[in-house]
């Protein structure tokens, strides 16, 4: 049993105030969805609880089961059981997904994994989200597609079975295919009852295939609703209009199909500032 508790949390970048005082407590077998507009703060929580340099906590808490997690280092977090599928994941040249994983997993596990369950794990993982084995061979992200890159991140989190994963937008660029292999590998993650989740989602489509326990709206660097899965289908009708997400169009949550370009989903009516 893992408990990640956010409290009062006030996170800065470049001097400007992001997070305005974020209250949230993740346990283990708990999935929690954080839906809002785009600039609201999501990706900057996750941000700041895996130990992004950028992210300045200026005040507040966050421990893992107890422990001070902003006294951590990005590696001892991740030692300790969190863990983050990023937004956009980064290219790592020259750097094969299998030895990247191979090197992730003896920093987590503390020693190497043994060489022959090794391989047959990753097999294992790799087949059941549909990901062809010469891809273990590819640079880490480098030409990935969109499905690709977050197969791989779903395919970290399943090897290195983290206590706490936080899955930043895992939906956004995927089709339907893609999208319903990917949240099968999050539900396989769920099955087990000891992963605590926090799915970060602009989208509620991804909550048709994994169903959370508990949604909240972000909105300005706070969480200003929270409620079960039915606030995700409210959501879905009615946007975030209310939130001060000036929504319509293709920003509405439930808007399905073809997305638009990552970097092109800033919603009409939300400044850089996120107000
Ligand atoms: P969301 O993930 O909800 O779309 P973000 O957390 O990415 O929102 O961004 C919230 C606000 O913080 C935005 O105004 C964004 O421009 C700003 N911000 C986030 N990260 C950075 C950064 N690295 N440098 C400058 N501004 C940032
Ligand atoms: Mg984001």
């Amino acid at each position: 049993m893992s408990v990640l508790e956010i409290t009062g949390l006030h996170v800065s970048v470049e001097d400007k105030e992001i997070l305005r005082g974020v209250d949230l407590t993740v346990r283990s077998g708990e999935t929690h969805a954080i839906m809002g507009p785009n600039g609201s703060g999501k990706s900057t929580l996750a941000y700041s609880v895996a130990g992004h340099p950028k992210y300045t906590v200026t005040s507040g808490r966050i421990t893992l089961d107890g422990e001070d997690v902003l006294a951590m280092t990005v590696d001892e977090r991740a030692r300790a059981g969190l863990f983050l599928a990023m937004q956009y994941p980064v290219e790592v040249p020259g750097v094969t997904v299998s030895n990247f994983l191979r090197s992730a997993a003896t920093a987590v596990r503390g020693e190497a994994p043994k060489l022959r369950t090794w391989v047959k794990e990753v097999r294992t993982e790799m087949s059941d989200l549909e990901m062809d084995p010469t891809f273990a061979e590819r640079n880490v992200n480098e030409g990935f597609s969109g499905g690709e890159k977050k197969r791989h991140e779903i395919l970290q989190m399943a090897l290195l079975k983290p206590k706490i994963a936080i899955l930043d937008e895992t939906d956004s660029g995927l089709d339907v295919d893609a999208l319903r292999t990917v949240s099968e590998g999050v539900n396989r993650a769920r099955a087990g009852g000891d992963l605590g989740m926090l799915l970060i989602t602009h989208y509620t489509r991804i909550l048709r295939y994994i169903t959370p326990d508990f949604v909240h709206v972000m909105s300005a660097g706070r969480i200003v609703e929270s409620g079960g899965a039915d606030l995700a289908a409210q959501l879905e009708s009615e946007g975030y209009t209310r939130f001060g997400g000036g929504d319509g169009g293709e920003g509405t949550p439930g808007a399905d199909g073809v997305e638009p370009a990552e970097h092109g989903r800033v919603l009409p009516g939300v400044g850089a500032g996120g107000a």
